[in-house]
């Protein structure tokens, strides 16, 4: 009998009911990806497409009972860690990559949702620089993000430049920020700054004016994480996560045939 020689990749993430974010965006981008979906709750959010009303957290013994009989298994290729409320959920994870053969993760500080909910106590930041940035094969920020882990104020690319800098010297191996929240409209032409192993690219895509889509962070990392789970190299990972998330906005915000003719209208949802 033949077996299914797909990859699979490991989401360690929040699920969020509404499916606008958290695991259920990472499992729909890793299939669009031809990956297959293994996922790891660390936390139940209560939430839809407006807002956040809450959460209950896993425990490092409940994250951990649902990880390690699948990692036991040998079939991660790639990993994406996503929401991590707790400083003893970072820990665990972070004890979870060092004692496993779990391959080094693509890891998004999702700090607070959108519109504004904090996803993540401050111990749990802290711990995240501490013990998660150094095991991390790349690390996911957007500027507001990449600003709390540096302390650094980021208005334009050579800031970002330098933030990525600062990041990889805290551990990471690979560093994205992510410049669509640059405050200076001129230079927001979605331009991201990579710093891979000291090599630095800038990265630009076309600025496609929308509302805010939710899940983008998610996406990315996703799908950086599925590219990297089929073998392509970094860069090709996140140039290919980029356009992904591109198409997304534009569907989100009815910019493509299929959703302008299917809904008549051109306002998203
Ligand atoms: N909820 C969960 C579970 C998430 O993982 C994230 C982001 O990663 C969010 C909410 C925030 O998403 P958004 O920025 O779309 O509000």
């Amino acid at each position: 009998m033949m077996h299914n020689t797909q990859p699979f990749a490991l989401t360690i993430a929040g699920l969020d009911p509404s499916g606008g974010a958290g695991i259920i965006a990472d499992v729909s981008t890793f299939v669009h990806f031809g990956v297959r979906p293994a996922a790891a709750i660390t936390s139940l959010t209560f939430q839809n497409s407006e807002r956040v009303f809450g959460a209950t957290h896993e425990t490092a013994d409940s994250l951990r009972a649902q990880i390690l009989p699948v990692v036991e298994e040998g079939r991660i290729a790639a990993v994406k860690i996503g929401m991590l409320p707790t400083a003893e959920l970072v820990l665990e994870i972070a004890r979870l990559l060092t004692e496993t053969d779990l391959p080094a993760p693509v890891v998004d500080p999702v700090l607070q949702s959108t519109s504004g909910y904090a996803l993540m106590e401050k111990e749990a930041v802290e711990a995240l620089v501490t013990e998660l940035m150094p095991l991390a094969r790349l690390l996911t920020p957007n500027i507001p993000e990449a600003e709390t882990l540096t302390g650094l104020q980021i208005s334009d690319e050579a800031d970002m430049r330098e933030a990525a800098a600062m990041i990889r010297t805290m551990g990471a191996q690979a560093v994205l920020i992510k410049g669509g929240h640059l405050n200076d409209e001129s230079e927001r032409s979605a331009i991201d700054v990579l710093d891979g192993d000291g090599d630095v690219k800038v990265l630009t895509g076309e600025w496609i004016e929308s509302p805010p889509v939710r899940g983008t962070g998610c996406i990315l990392s996703s799908a950086v994480a599925a590219c990297l789970a089929r073998g392509m190299s970094l860069e090709e990972s996140v140039v290919a996560g980029k356009e992904f998330v591109a198409q997304t906005i534009r569907q989100e915000a009815g910019l493509t045939q299929r959703i302008a003719s299917d809904s008549g209208n051109t306002a998203g949802r």
